[in-house]
């Protein structure tokens, strides 16, 4: 089974998605963190990116704190935007969750990399409680890094393959003003048995 977590950069994603994974016993897939690794490579088409006990391996050196900043974010949409590069992460994502039930978290799970997906669920906070919460997390000024998310968002959902949009079928949370463990609840409470 695959639940698909998808919505914009820092509408809690990540952390949503581990959480409901360790809540239903599910497998989690961080496919953000897949083309952060891609935007650092020399060829993102056909490095080798591998997830390793939640370690991030680009070319099998460690790159995990790497693909955190601001700076590989930003990297990471711009060649996400690329059709082969899509096309290179699609692929692998389908063959990392042919077995086994998943909880995946993107921009393109529900739309693409999933369609068949149990649930979807479509993320979205304000654009500004979304940069207050990615400020915290890197311990910059949530100015800076609300510039930042609006070019990215600006990106993801205007390029021409695959832009960030939800599933015509995913439930719309915005988590504005929602603790992390109330949207878990939601979402455990929204999985078919
Ligand atoms: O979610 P995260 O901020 O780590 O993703 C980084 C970038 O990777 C996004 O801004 C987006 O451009 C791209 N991405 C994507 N499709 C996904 C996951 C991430 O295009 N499924």
């Amino acid at each position: 089974m695959i639940v698909a977590i998808d919505g914009p950069a820092g509408a809690g994603k990540s952390t949503v998605a581990r959480a409901a994974a360790r809540a239903l016993g599910f497998q989690y897939l961080d496919t953000g963190a897949m083309y952060r690794a891609a935007g650092l490579a020399a060829d993102p088409v056909s490095a080798d990116i591998r997830l390793e006990d939640g370690r991030v391996l680009l070319d099998g050196r460690d790159v995990t704190a790497d693909i955190r900043t601001n700076e590989a974010g930003e990297r990471a949409s711009v060649v996400a935007a690329r059709p082969e590069v899509r096309e290179a992460m699609v692929a692998k994502q389908r063959a990392i969750m042919a077995a086994g039930d998943w909880v995946a978290e993107g921009r393109d799970i529900g739309t693409v990399v999933a369609p068949d997906a149990r649930l979807k669920v479509f993320l979205t906070a304000s654009p500004r409680e979304r940069a207050r919460r990615r400020a915290a997390e890197l311990g910059t000024d949530v100015a800076t890094v609300l510039a930042d998310q609006t070019l990215r968002d600006e990106r993801d959902r205007t390029r021409a393959a695959s832009p960030l949009q939800a599933a015509p079928d995913a439930v719309e949370l915005d988590t504005t003003g929602l603790s992390i463990d109330e949207v878990v609840a939601r979402i455990g409470a929204l999985v078919p048995s």
